[in-house]
Protein backbone atom coordinates (compact mmCIF):
# COMPACT_ATOMS: atom_id res chain seq x y z
CA UNK A 1 0.00 0.00 0.00
CA UNK A 2 1.03 3.55 -0.63
CA UNK A 3 2.51 5.54 2.06
CA UNK A 4 3.92 9.19 1.30
CA UNK A 5 5.03 11.75 3.56
CA UNK A 6 5.63 15.68 3.56
CA UNK A 7 8.29 16.46 5.66
CA UNK A 8 9.02 20.24 6.49
CA UNK A 9 11.71 21.64 8.67
CA UNK A 10 10.33 24.26 11.31
CA UNK A 11 12.92 26.32 10.24
CA UNK A 12 10.32 29.09 8.81
CA UNK A 13 6.46 29.47 7.66
CA UNK A 14 5.26 26.97 5.69
CA UNK A 15 5.91 28.43 1.90
CA UNK A 16 4.14 28.27 -0.95
CA UNK A 17 6.88 25.22 -2.60
CA UNK A 18 6.53 23.14 0.42
CA UNK A 19 2.52 23.30 -0.29
CA UNK A 20 2.63 22.27 -3.58
CA UNK A 21 5.15 19.18 -2.52
CA UNK A 22 2.89 18.14 0.39
CA UNK A 23 0.06 18.51 -1.80
CA UNK A 24 1.21 16.07 -4.72
CA UNK A 25 2.23 13.83 -1.85
CA UNK A 26 -1.11 13.92 -0.28
CA UNK A 27 -2.69 13.50 -3.74
CA UNK A 28 -0.77 10.65 -4.44
CA UNK A 29 -1.62 8.47 -0.96
CA UNK A 30 -5.32 9.60 -1.42
CA UNK A 31 -5.21 8.50 -5.05
CA UNK A 32 -4.34 4.73 -4.13
CA UNK A 33 -6.44 4.90 -0.55
CA UNK A 34 -3.00 5.31 1.46
CA UNK A 35 -1.60 6.59 3.94
CA UNK A 36 -0.42 10.58 3.85
CA UNK A 37 2.62 10.98 6.66
CA UNK A 38 3.29 14.49 8.39
CA UNK A 39 7.06 14.40 9.72
CA UNK A 40 8.74 17.77 11.29
CA UNK A 41 12.33 17.35 10.74
CA UNK A 42 13.28 19.88 13.52
CA UNK A 43 16.61 18.42 14.07
CA UNK A 44 18.00 22.08 13.15
CA UNK A 45 17.61 22.95 17.13
CA UNK A 46 18.73 26.35 16.41
CA UNK A 47 16.42 27.56 13.36
CA UNK A 48 13.23 25.35 14.57
CA UNK A 49 11.37 27.16 16.32
CA UNK A 50 7.86 26.05 18.06
CA UNK A 51 5.98 29.04 16.46
CA UNK A 52 7.08 27.69 12.93
CA UNK A 53 5.83 24.33 13.91
CA UNK A 54 2.44 25.55 14.86
CA UNK A 55 2.46 27.88 11.68
CA UNK A 56 2.55 24.66 9.35
CA UNK A 57 0.57 22.39 11.02
CA UNK A 58 -2.34 25.56 11.01
CA UNK A 59 -1.53 26.30 7.30
CA UNK A 60 -1.80 22.49 6.60
CA UNK A 61 -5.36 22.51 8.61
CA UNK A 62 -5.94 25.69 6.44
CA UNK A 63 -5.15 23.62 2.95
CA UNK A 64 -7.17 20.89 4.40
CA UNK A 65 -4.01 18.64 4.00
CA UNK A 66 -4.83 15.89 6.33
CA UNK A 67 -2.26 13.54 7.32
CA UNK A 68 -3.28 9.92 8.25
CA UNK A 69 -0.42 9.55 10.48
CA UNK A 70 2.06 11.34 12.63
CA UNK A 71 2.96 14.27 13.19
CA UNK A 72 5.98 12.64 14.18
CA UNK A 73 9.48 14.72 15.20
CA UNK A 74 12.41 13.96 14.49
CA UNK A 75 13.94 15.22 17.91
CA UNK A 76 11.85 12.60 19.77
CA UNK A 77 12.97 9.92 17.39
CA UNK A 78 16.76 10.26 19.07
CA UNK A 79 17.06 6.98 20.56
CA UNK A 80 15.89 5.18 17.47
CA UNK A 81 18.94 7.05 15.47
CA UNK A 82 21.20 6.10 18.35
CA UNK A 83 19.75 2.29 17.69
CA UNK A 84 20.69 2.57 14.23
CA UNK A 85 23.97 3.91 14.07
CA UNK A 86 25.18 1.05 16.77
CA UNK A 87 23.92 -1.70 14.12
CA UNK A 88 25.86 -0.32 11.42
CA UNK A 89 28.72 -0.08 13.67
CA UNK A 90 28.08 -3.51 14.74
CA UNK A 91 27.84 -5.10 11.25
CA UNK A 92 30.68 -2.33 9.47
CA UNK A 93 28.43 -0.72 7.17
CA UNK A 94 29.98 2.35 9.34
CA UNK A 95 32.88 3.14 11.32
CA UNK A 96 34.36 5.34 13.95
CA UNK A 97 36.49 8.62 12.69
CA UNK A 98 38.73 10.03 14.62
CA UNK A 99 39.90 12.25 11.81
CA UNK A 100 40.23 16.06 13.69
CA UNK A 101 38.24 19.04 12.21
CA UNK A 102 41.85 20.74 11.64
CA UNK A 103 43.08 17.60 9.57
CA UNK A 104 40.24 17.99 7.72
CA UNK A 105 40.58 21.33 7.11
CA UNK A 106 44.24 20.45 5.46
CA UNK A 107 43.07 17.47 3.81
CA UNK A 108 40.79 19.91 1.95
CA UNK A 109 43.43 22.64 1.42
CA UNK A 110 46.01 20.01 0.09
CA UNK A 111 43.01 18.55 -2.29
CA UNK A 112 41.92 21.65 -3.68
CA UNK A 113 45.97 22.93 -4.24
CA UNK A 114 45.62 19.26 -6.18
CA UNK A 115 42.99 20.42 -8.16
CA UNK A 116 41.14 17.19 -6.59
CA UNK A 117 37.54 16.86 -5.49
CA UNK A 118 37.28 17.21 -1.85
CA UNK A 119 36.97 14.54 0.01
CA UNK A 120 37.78 12.20 3.11
CA UNK A 121 40.32 10.30 2.65
CA UNK A 122 39.32 7.19 4.29
CA UNK A 123 42.25 7.04 6.95
CA UNK A 124 39.60 5.57 9.46
CA UNK A 125 38.04 3.02 6.81
CA UNK A 126 38.19 -0.33 7.69
CA UNK A 127 39.28 -2.38 4.96
CA UNK A 128 39.99 -5.87 4.94
CA UNK A 129 43.61 -6.38 5.66
CA UNK A 130 44.02 -2.66 6.12
CA UNK A 131 45.50 -1.74 9.74
CA UNK A 132 43.78 1.51 11.28
CA UNK A 133 45.90 4.33 12.84
CA UNK A 134 46.42 3.99 16.64
CA UNK A 135 42.80 5.90 18.33
CA UNK A 136 44.09 8.99 19.44
CA UNK A 137 43.38 10.07 22.96
CA UNK A 138 40.81 12.19 23.89
CA UNK A 139 39.16 13.11 20.28
CA UNK A 140 35.69 11.81 20.04
CA UNK A 141 35.03 10.44 16.86
CA UNK A 142 32.29 10.88 14.45
CA UNK A 143 30.20 7.86 12.70
CA UNK A 144 30.58 7.71 9.21
CA UNK A 145 28.98 5.70 6.42
CA UNK A 146 30.91 3.05 4.70
CA UNK A 147 29.51 4.08 1.17
CA UNK A 148 30.60 1.79 -1.97
CA UNK A 149 33.81 3.29 -3.49
CA UNK A 150 32.83 2.06 -6.81
CA UNK A 151 30.12 1.51 -9.24
CA UNK A 152 26.95 3.82 -10.11
CA UNK A 153 23.94 4.75 -7.72
CA UNK A 154 21.03 5.11 -9.99
CA UNK A 155 16.91 5.48 -9.72
CA UNK A 156 14.21 6.35 -12.29
CA UNK A 157 12.91 9.35 -10.80
CA UNK A 158 9.58 9.40 -11.45
CA UNK A 159 9.75 13.15 -12.47
CA UNK A 160 13.21 13.35 -14.05
CA UNK A 161 13.07 9.89 -15.61
CA UNK A 162 16.86 8.12 -14.76
CA UNK A 163 19.66 9.80 -12.49
CA UNK A 164 22.54 8.18 -11.65
CA UNK A 165 25.67 9.24 -9.14
CA UNK A 166 28.93 8.24 -9.84
CA UNK A 167 29.69 6.28 -6.10
CA UNK A 168 33.36 7.23 -6.13
CA UNK A 169 32.35 10.91 -6.03
CA UNK A 170 29.92 10.14 -3.02
CA UNK A 171 31.68 10.52 0.50
CA UNK A 172 31.73 8.89 3.64
CA UNK A 173 28.77 10.60 4.53
CA UNK A 174 28.98 11.79 8.46
CA UNK A 175 26.24 10.38 10.16
CA UNK A 176 26.63 11.07 13.96
CA UNK A 177 28.82 14.20 14.75
CA UNK A 178 31.17 13.88 18.04
CA UNK A 179 28.96 14.44 20.43
CA UNK A 180 26.60 11.45 19.27
CA UNK A 181 23.46 13.25 17.22
CA UNK A 182 22.55 12.33 14.12
CA UNK A 183 23.04 14.03 10.97
CA UNK A 184 20.20 14.98 9.03
CA UNK A 185 20.49 12.60 5.61
CA UNK A 186 20.70 9.97 7.84
CA UNK A 187 17.49 10.59 10.15
CA UNK A 188 15.56 11.08 6.95
CA UNK A 189 16.74 7.69 6.01
CA UNK A 190 15.79 6.14 8.75
CA UNK A 191 12.53 7.64 9.01
CA UNK A 192 11.42 6.74 5.47
CA UNK A 193 12.42 3.40 6.68
CA UNK A 194 10.58 3.32 9.67
CA UNK A 195 7.91 4.80 8.42
CA UNK A 196 7.46 2.18 5.51
CA UNK A 197 7.26 5.04 3.00
CA UNK A 198 6.83 4.01 -0.53
CA UNK A 199 6.97 7.44 -2.76
CA UNK A 200 9.01 10.65 -1.75
CA UNK A 201 8.24 13.25 -3.27
CA UNK A 202 10.13 16.39 -2.56
CA UNK A 203 11.55 19.57 -4.11
CA UNK A 204 14.66 19.02 -6.66
CA UNK A 205 17.15 20.54 -3.98
CA UNK A 206 16.99 16.94 -2.93
CA UNK A 207 18.60 14.91 -5.67
CA UNK A 208 22.02 15.61 -4.18
CA UNK A 209 20.10 13.70 -1.06
CA UNK A 210 19.21 10.64 -2.83
CA UNK A 211 22.16 8.69 -3.65
CA UNK A 212 23.69 8.79 -0.44
CA UNK A 213 20.08 8.27 0.95
CA UNK A 214 19.47 5.24 -1.37
CA UNK A 215 23.31 3.72 -0.32
CA UNK A 216 22.49 3.63 2.97
CA UNK A 217 19.44 2.41 2.79
CA UNK A 218 20.88 -0.36 1.16
CA UNK A 219 22.92 -0.81 3.81
CA UNK A 220 20.00 -1.53 5.81
CA UNK A 221 18.44 -3.98 3.66
CA UNK A 222 15.54 -1.56 3.10
CA UNK A 223 13.21 -1.09 0.67
CA UNK A 224 14.03 1.59 -1.59
CA UNK A 225 10.73 3.97 -2.16
CA UNK A 226 10.18 5.25 -5.89
CA UNK A 227 11.40 8.91 -5.87
CA UNK A 228 10.14 12.50 -7.45
CA UNK A 229 11.96 15.16 -7.32
CA UNK A 230 9.78 18.05 -8.35
CA UNK A 231 11.36 21.92 -10.22
CA UNK A 232 11.55 24.86 -8.13
CA UNK A 233 8.47 27.75 -8.24
CA UNK A 234 9.82 30.55 -10.19
CA UNK A 235 8.99 33.99 -9.87
CA UNK A 236 6.98 35.66 -12.58
CA UNK A 237 10.02 37.04 -14.29
CA UNK A 238 11.88 33.64 -13.86
CA UNK A 239 13.89 34.15 -11.38
CA UNK A 240 14.27 32.80 -7.94
CA UNK A 241 11.10 32.72 -5.84
CA UNK A 242 11.46 35.37 -2.98
CA UNK A 243 9.58 36.90 -0.71
CA UNK A 244 10.57 40.87 -1.53
CA UNK A 245 8.88 40.27 -4.68
CA UNK A 246 6.10 38.23 -3.94
CA UNK A 247 4.00 36.50 -0.96
CA UNK A 248 5.79 33.27 0.17
CA UNK A 249 4.55 31.90 3.49
CA UNK A 250 0.39 30.01 2.78
CA UNK A 251 -1.07 31.79 5.57
CA UNK A 252 0.23 34.99 3.52
CA UNK A 253 -2.37 33.91 1.48
CA UNK A 254 -5.07 33.20 3.80
CA UNK A 255 -4.44 36.85 5.24
CA UNK A 256 -4.87 38.29 1.76
CA UNK A 257 -8.24 36.68 1.44
CA UNK A 258 -7.18 33.76 -1.17
CA UNK A 259 -9.78 30.70 -0.43
CA UNK A 260 -7.97 27.43 0.34
CA UNK A 261 -9.58 25.65 -2.18
CA UNK A 262 -8.43 28.31 -5.02
CA UNK A 263 -4.61 27.96 -3.71
CA UNK A 264 -4.79 24.12 -4.05
CA UNK A 265 -5.94 24.33 -7.32
CA UNK A 266 -3.99 26.99 -8.60
CA UNK A 267 -0.87 24.98 -6.79
CA UNK A 268 -2.34 21.50 -8.28
CA UNK A 269 -1.96 23.02 -11.84
CA UNK A 270 1.69 24.31 -11.55
CA UNK A 271 3.52 21.33 -12.04
CA UNK A 272 0.99 19.07 -12.91
CA UNK A 273 -1.97 18.57 -15.26
CA UNK A 274 -4.39 16.88 -16.22
CA UNK A 275 -5.38 18.04 -20.66
CA UNK A 276 -6.60 21.39 -20.60
CA UNK A 277 -8.51 21.08 -17.34
CA UNK A 278 -7.91 24.51 -15.31
CA UNK A 279 -10.68 24.12 -12.92
CA UNK A 280 -11.22 20.70 -10.92
CA UNK A 281 -12.89 19.69 -7.39
CA UNK A 282 -10.70 18.36 -4.65
CA UNK A 283 -12.06 14.83 -5.96
CA UNK A 284 -11.35 15.28 -9.39
CA UNK A 285 -7.75 16.41 -8.38
CA UNK A 286 -7.54 12.82 -5.98
CA UNK A 287 -9.11 10.76 -9.12
CA UNK A 288 -7.04 12.29 -11.78
CA UNK A 289 -3.72 12.47 -9.94
CA UNK A 290 -0.54 10.31 -11.19
CA UNK A 291 3.11 10.91 -10.68
CA UNK A 292 3.30 10.66 -14.28
CA UNK A 293 1.70 13.95 -15.02
CA UNK A 294 3.92 15.74 -12.73
CA UNK A 295 6.30 18.21 -15.39
CA UNK A 296 10.14 17.99 -15.17
CA UNK A 297 10.51 21.77 -15.91
CA UNK A 298 9.99 24.75 -13.64
CA UNK A 299 6.71 26.22 -13.00
CA UNK A 300 6.19 30.28 -12.93
CA UNK A 301 4.14 32.01 -10.04
CA UNK A 302 1.42 33.59 -11.30
CA UNK A 303 -0.06 36.15 -9.46
CA UNK A 304 -3.03 36.79 -12.37
CA UNK A 305 -3.88 33.27 -12.76
CA UNK A 306 -4.55 32.89 -8.87
CA UNK A 307 -6.19 35.69 -8.45
CA UNK A 308 -8.89 34.59 -11.76
CA UNK A 309 -9.06 31.18 -10.34
CA UNK A 310 -9.92 33.15 -6.55
CA UNK A 311 -12.53 34.49 -8.03
CA UNK A 312 -13.91 31.70 -9.58
CA UNK A 313 -14.14 30.10 -5.89
CA UNK A 314 -15.30 32.50 -4.33
CA UNK A 315 -18.08 32.79 -6.98
CA UNK A 316 -18.57 28.88 -6.86
CA UNK A 317 -19.15 29.14 -3.24
CA UNK A 318 -22.80 29.09 -1.30
CA UNK A 319 -23.51 32.59 -0.67
CA UNK A 320 -23.76 31.89 2.84
CA UNK A 321 -20.52 30.66 3.30
CA UNK A 322 -19.06 33.22 1.95
CA UNK A 323 -20.43 35.78 3.89
CA UNK A 324 -19.95 33.97 6.90
CA UNK A 325 -15.85 34.42 5.63
CA UNK A 326 -16.56 37.90 5.22
CA UNK A 327 -17.81 38.76 8.28
CA UNK A 328 -15.59 38.71 10.68
CA UNK A 329 -12.69 40.36 8.13
CA UNK A 330 -15.23 43.17 8.34
CA UNK A 331 -15.59 43.13 12.07
CA UNK A 332 -12.21 43.58 12.69
CA UNK A 333 -11.73 45.87 9.94
CA UNK A 334 -14.07 48.44 11.26
CA UNK A 335 -13.08 47.76 15.13
CA UNK A 336 -10.16 50.01 13.80
CA UNK A 337 -12.03 52.74 13.10
CA UNK A 338 -13.35 55.05 15.88
CA UNK A 339 -16.79 55.59 14.58
CA UNK A 340 -18.96 52.71 12.39
CA UNK A 341 -22.21 51.57 12.23
CA UNK A 342 -24.01 48.68 13.12
CA UNK A 343 -23.44 45.58 11.54
CA UNK A 344 -26.96 45.71 11.53
CA UNK A 345 -27.60 49.07 9.53
CA UNK A 346 -27.63 46.92 6.10
CA UNK A 347 -27.48 43.40 5.07
CA UNK A 348 -24.17 42.35 4.82
CA UNK A 349 -25.26 39.25 2.50
CA UNK A 350 -26.70 41.65 0.11
CA UNK A 351 -23.44 43.71 -0.13
CA UNK A 352 -21.47 40.89 -0.40
CA UNK A 353 -23.67 39.87 -3.39
CA UNK A 354 -22.87 43.19 -5.03
CA UNK A 355 -19.24 42.88 -5.38
CA UNK A 356 -18.28 39.16 -4.93
CA UNK A 357 -18.16 39.04 -9.00
CA UNK A 358 -16.13 42.08 -8.83
CA UNK A 359 -13.23 41.39 -6.66
CA UNK A 360 -10.64 38.38 -6.94
CA UNK A 361 -9.91 38.58 -2.85
CA UNK A 362 -11.66 38.47 0.33
CA UNK A 363 -9.90 41.44 1.31
CA UNK A 364 -11.38 43.34 -1.67
CA UNK A 365 -14.91 42.60 -1.61
CA UNK A 366 -14.19 43.47 2.87
CA UNK A 367 -12.71 46.76 1.55
CA UNK A 368 -16.22 47.24 -0.84
CA UNK A 369 -18.31 46.45 1.94
CA UNK A 370 -16.38 48.49 4.91
CA UNK A 371 -17.37 51.52 3.06
CA UNK A 372 -20.62 51.24 4.02
CA UNK A 373 -20.65 50.97 7.70
CA UNK A 374 -18.29 54.06 7.57
CA UNK A 375 -20.12 57.22 8.69
CA UNK A 376 -21.16 59.09 5.04
CA UNK A 377 -18.89 61.73 3.63
CA UNK A 378 -19.66 63.27 0.74
CA UNK A 379 -17.13 63.82 -1.46
CA UNK A 380 -17.24 67.46 -2.47
CA UNK A 381 -14.81 67.69 -5.15
CA UNK A 382 -16.04 64.74 -7.34
CA UNK A 383 -19.46 65.74 -6.86
CA UNK A 384 -18.79 69.47 -7.78
CA UNK A 385 -16.70 67.10 -10.87
CA UNK A 386 -19.75 65.10 -11.81
CA UNK A 387 -22.90 67.11 -10.94
CA UNK A 388 -23.80 70.18 -14.09
CA UNK A 389 -26.44 71.54 -14.93
CA UNK A 390 -27.17 69.03 -17.75
CA UNK A 391 -27.98 66.55 -14.89
CA UNK A 392 -28.87 68.05 -11.80
CA UNK A 393 -32.85 68.23 -12.67
CA UNK A 394 -32.84 64.96 -13.84
CA UNK A 395 -31.07 64.17 -10.04
CA UNK A 396 -33.71 65.94 -8.49
CA UNK A 397 -36.88 64.75 -10.24
CA UNK A 398 -35.04 61.25 -9.28
CA UNK A 399 -34.92 62.11 -5.99
CA UNK A 400 -38.19 63.24 -5.75
CA UNK A 401 -39.77 60.03 -7.31
CA UNK A 402 -37.48 58.28 -4.66
CA UNK A 403 -39.96 59.30 -2.18
CA UNK A 404 -42.96 56.84 -3.41
CA UNK A 405 -41.19 54.24 -5.29
CA UNK A 406 -42.07 51.12 -4.01
CA UNK A 407 -38.65 50.27 -2.92
CA UNK A 408 -37.35 47.07 -4.59
CA UNK A 409 -34.68 47.03 -7.13
CA UNK A 410 -37.05 46.47 -10.30
CA UNK A 411 -39.14 49.43 -9.71
CA UNK A 412 -35.94 51.74 -8.30
CA UNK A 413 -34.77 50.29 -12.39
CA UNK A 414 -37.97 51.14 -14.06
CA UNK A 415 -37.82 54.62 -11.67
CA UNK A 416 -34.37 55.24 -13.51
CA UNK A 417 -35.66 54.51 -17.12
CA UNK A 418 -37.91 56.84 -17.14
CA UNK A 419 -35.96 59.86 -15.70
CA UNK A 420 -33.85 59.26 -18.66
CA UNK A 421 -36.21 59.13 -21.12
CA UNK A 422 -37.90 61.86 -19.86
CA UNK A 423 -34.71 63.64 -20.02
CA UNK A 424 -33.45 63.06 -22.71
CA UNK A 425 -30.49 60.90 -21.20
CA UNK A 426 -28.27 58.03 -21.62
CA UNK A 427 -27.55 55.78 -18.51
CA UNK A 428 -23.83 57.37 -17.52
CA UNK A 429 -25.56 60.62 -17.14
CA UNK A 430 -26.98 59.66 -13.66
CA UNK A 431 -25.32 56.64 -13.30
CA UNK A 432 -21.87 58.24 -12.59
CA UNK A 433 -23.26 61.18 -10.55
CA UNK A 434 -25.30 59.12 -8.45
CA UNK A 435 -21.92 56.96 -7.45
CA UNK A 436 -20.46 60.11 -6.80
CA UNK A 437 -22.87 61.49 -4.32
CA UNK A 438 -23.75 57.98 -2.97
CA UNK A 439 -20.65 55.92 -2.86
CA UNK A 440 -17.81 58.81 -3.67
CA UNK A 441 -16.53 56.85 -6.59
CA UNK A 442 -17.70 56.66 -9.84
CA UNK A 443 -17.64 52.98 -10.47
CA UNK A 444 -19.85 50.57 -8.95
CA UNK A 445 -21.94 47.17 -9.59
CA UNK A 446 -25.05 48.43 -10.98
CA UNK A 447 -26.92 52.08 -9.32
CA UNK A 448 -30.60 50.52 -8.46
CA UNK A 449 -28.52 47.22 -6.64
CA UNK A 450 -26.20 49.70 -4.49
CA UNK A 451 -29.56 52.31 -4.02
CA UNK A 452 -31.35 49.93 -2.77
CA UNK A 453 -29.00 48.46 -0.16
CA UNK A 454 -28.57 51.46 1.63
CA UNK A 455 -32.47 51.93 1.65
CA UNK A 456 -35.10 55.30 1.08
CA UNK A 457 -34.10 57.11 4.14
CA UNK A 458 -30.07 56.80 3.44
CA UNK A 459 -30.55 57.61 -0.19
CA UNK A 460 -32.59 60.59 0.03
CA UNK A 461 -29.84 61.85 2.25
CA UNK A 462 -27.17 61.59 0.52
CA UNK A 463 -29.29 62.89 -2.47
CA UNK A 464 -29.87 66.28 0.10
CA UNK A 465 -26.62 67.94 -1.51
CA UNK A 466 -28.25 68.20 -5.19
CA UNK A 467 -32.18 69.05 -3.95
N1 LIG B 1 12.98 18.68 5.53
C1 LIG B 1 13.26 18.84 4.15
C2 LIG B 1 12.86 20.22 3.69
O1 LIG B 1 12.09 20.87 4.35
C3 LIG B 1 12.53 17.84 3.29
C4 LIG B 1 13.22 16.54 3.28
C5 LIG B 1 12.61 15.50 2.40
O2 LIG B 1 11.50 15.70 1.89
O3 LIG B 1 13.26 14.48 2.25
O4 LIG B 1 13.35 20.66 2.68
Amino acid sequence: TVRTRFAPSPTGALHIGGARTALFSWALAQHFGGTFVLRIEDTDVERSTPENVAEILDAMAWLKLTHDDGPYYQMQRMDRYREVIEQMLANGTAYHCYTSREELEAMREAQKARGEREKYDGTWRPEAGKTLPEIPVGVQPVVRFKNPLSGNTSWVDVVKGEISFNNAELDDLIIARPDGTPTYNFCVVVDDWDMGITHVIRGDDHVNNTPKQINILKALNAPLPFYGHIPMILAPDGSKLSKRKNATAVMDYERMGYLPEALCNYLARLGWGHGDDEVFTREQFVEWFSVEHLTSSSSQWDPKKLNWMNNHYINKKPHDELVALIEPRLIARLNTYDHTLPLTTYPLSDIVALYKSRCDTLVQITDEAESYYLPYVANIELINEQVNDANRPALKDFAEGLKTVTWDKESINALIKSILTEHGLKMPALGIPLRAIILGQTQSPSVDTVLHVFGRQEVLNRLNIVT
